[in-house]
């Protein structure tokens, strides 16, 4: 059997936290043993996306939810959905959207890298505001015969810029269009897998493979009731848009697994874990020259959560001679590698995916970086 060292692929001490080019996260064991149960028959898919939603939809009392390939193909999905609705006809027609409704307002400073996945559905994005300011007579002036919704970003509720989550939810129901969130790294607190749609969002996305720690590939979309099932159509196993978002039933019953798990673990206990290894590596890296070092939690949408406290590592890298962005090449370059945030004025340390005990060797390779300079 050949394992990661076989292939040559260098192991990774994850200070940076659930990214997908990292792998997201570990799969506990209990996760893996459900998926290798599932393994055993064959189901019908249509059947059990159906009844894993209703499951899911039940144990965390909202009126539905989908198990998606991930949080970006629930956004491909909704777009869809809202869009064209559960017409055969339209439903086949997508990504193109021509003659149907479809467009979607997004605030300017909600852009991000993700939004190309209601692109792809045929999704039309209206831009309001600009990085300073965004007013409620702006969305509400964009809003059009041709709007189908409103999509907000929750990490960047935090900037001044955007208007609040609430407010856009009333303009929204008064206007009968629907809202789409993307929460996709939004957990912890768990709290946060009801809060949006019980304040009213129509579909609210969540990676499953993030804190949720399911398989990476899957996704969780909880809303409401018609739109959800609507978004089911679009979806694998139907030939529809979401038919190349595939999903195997592995990873279907992982992330039902994964979601009765997050939902009896001690969440205190986790952000203890997190607090000790940020006072940890704080300390350590306190006692070297050079650097000045400070822990908080992040104040832009940049890495998520927002919840999790982080260790900003600044350089003298004059004295130093090595930049920020040098120290973190090095630290990525050992075996296993070192993988960290390189932020715009700090190398940032994320405890959320680092293990015991490896915030440990984290310090020591930063330590030995700087005396071998
Ligand atoms: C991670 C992320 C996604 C994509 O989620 P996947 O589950 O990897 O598809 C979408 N939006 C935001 C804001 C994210 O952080």
């Amino acid at each position: 059997m050949a394992n990661y060292e076989d292939l040559g692929v260098k192991r990774i001490i994850n200070a940076a936290g659930t990214y997908t080019k990292f792998g997201g996260s570990l799969i506990p064991s209990e996760i893996i043993e459900a998926m290798e149960d599932a393994s055993h028959s064959f189901v019908d898919i249509d059947e059990l996306l159906q009844k894993s939603g209703e499951y899911i939809a039940r144990c965390l009392n909202v009126e539905a939810a989908l198990v998606t390939a991930g949080a970006a193909a629930g956004l491909t999905l909704s777009a869809a959905a809202c869009i064209a609705g559960s017409e055969p006809k339209c439903i086949k027609a997508l990504p193109n959207s021509e003659g149907m409704k479809n467009e979607f307002i997004i605030m300017r400073c909600h852009r991000n890298p993700y939004d190309q996945a209601l692109i792809m559905a045929g999704a039309k994005l209206i831009e309001v505001g600009n990085a300073i300011e965004t007013h409620l007579y702006e969305v509400e002036g964009a809003i059009n015969e041709k709007t189908v919704g409103i999509v907000f970003f929750i990490q960047s509720e935090m900037l001044e810029a955007s208007l609040s989550l609430k407010e856009i939810i009333t303009i929204a129901q008064d206007k009968n269009i629907k809202v789409i969130v993307d929460a996709a790294g939004e957990l912890p607190p768990i709290e946060n897998l009801v809060k949006f749609v019980k304040m009213g969002a129509d579909i609210v996305l969540f990676s499953g493979g993030k804190d949720i720690r399911g398989p990476q590939s899957s996704g969780l979309m909880v809303g409401k009731k018609d739109i959800v099932e609507i978004c089911r159509l679009h979806g694998y196993p139907h030939h529809a848009i979401g038919r190349p978002m595939k999903l195997d039933k592995e990873t279907i019953m992982g992330l039902v697994r994964a979601i009765e798990l997050y939902l009896k673990e001690d969440h205190q206990q986790r952000i203890k874990k997190w607090e000790e290894q940020v006072e940890y590596l704080k300390k350590g890296l306190d006692n070297i020259p050079y650097i000045q070092v400070f822990s908080g939690y992040p104040t832009q949408p940049l890495t998520q959560p927002a919840t999790i406290p982080r260790v900003y590592v600044k350089f003298n890298e004059k004295t130093l001679g090595m930049t920020k962005e040098d120290i973190a090449q090095k630290l990525y370059e050992g075996n296993p590698r070192i993988a960290t945030v390189v932020e715009k004025n700090y190398l940032t340390l994320n405890p959320h995916m680092l293990a015991s005990g490896e915030e440990k060797l984290v310090l020591e390779k930063i330590k030995e970086i700087i005396k071998k300079n």
